[in-house]
């Protein structure tokens, strides 16, 4: 992405004065969707109201319970490493504004992936993928659907198929479409994934597989 003079002198104030709430950031594989396997900087963001009674990340909720970051510091740490793609987490990261961020971390040379719920009420930021997580305690805003590359919803319970089917008649024919069993609920709920995989073909299986690997 090329950008003017102005739009660059604009960054540079950004990248020193723009903070945001890191709760980690860290260098690992992505475990789970379409990129699943890839080297990845992941940046969690603290900060989220959806409520998911089975989050396993509930101390990313409170948002000034993590200390800021300016978006110098944040690129900085992703550069330490070799891999160039850089994946914004949360928490719900679009609590926040991240045009910025993604905007330093995209003339650095990453790809910026995110994952979102989808419930803010503006997309912001410059995204090469966006995952669309939808949560049944929070409808998403509609303004997500168009945008997202992927859609994954997490299976706790049966009545979830149904949940996952309700967004694909407005998702864009290529977005890829992913069940992923929550966690705790796998030794029942994967069974029942496979053979839902089987039956409908447009979904795929997404694994934790960083948990299999017991990598963050
Ligand atoms: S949207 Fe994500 S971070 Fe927020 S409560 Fe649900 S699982 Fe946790």
């Amino acid at each position: 992405m090329l950008l003017t003079q102005e739009q660059q002198t604009k960054q540079t104030d950004n990248q020193s004065t723009i903070a945001l709430p890191v709760m980690e950031a860290f260098y690992t594989i992505q475990g789970e969707g379409a990129h699943t396997g890839r080297a990845a900087y992941f940046i969690r963001l603290g900060g989220c109201d959806v409520g998911c009674h089975w989050c396993d990340v509930k101390e990313s909720w409170d948002a000034d319970a993590h200390p800021k970051q300016s978006i110098d510091a944040l690129v900085k740490g992703a550069l330490q490493y070799p891999g160039r793609l850089a994946v914004i987490t949360g928490g719900e990261p679009l609590m926040h504004d991240l045009t910025a961020l993604t905007e330093a971390l995209q003339v650095a040379g990453f790809k910026t992936n995110i994952e979102t719920s989808g419930v803010c009420q503006t997309v912001t930021g410059s995204w090469d993928w966006i995952c669309f997580s939808p949560k049944k305690f929070k409808k998403p805003n509609p303004a997500i659907y168009e945008k997202a590359d992927e859609l994954k919803v997490i299976i706790y319970n049966q009545s979830d198929f149904a949940f996952a089917e309700s967004f694909v008649p407005y998702l864009r024919p290529d977005c890829k479409l992913f069940l992923q069993s929550e966690w705790g609920r796998s030794n029942e709920m994967l069974p029942r994934i496979v053979d839902y995989v089987k039956d409908h073909p447009q979904w795929q299986i997404s694994l934790q597989t960083h948990k299999f690997l017991n990598i963050p």
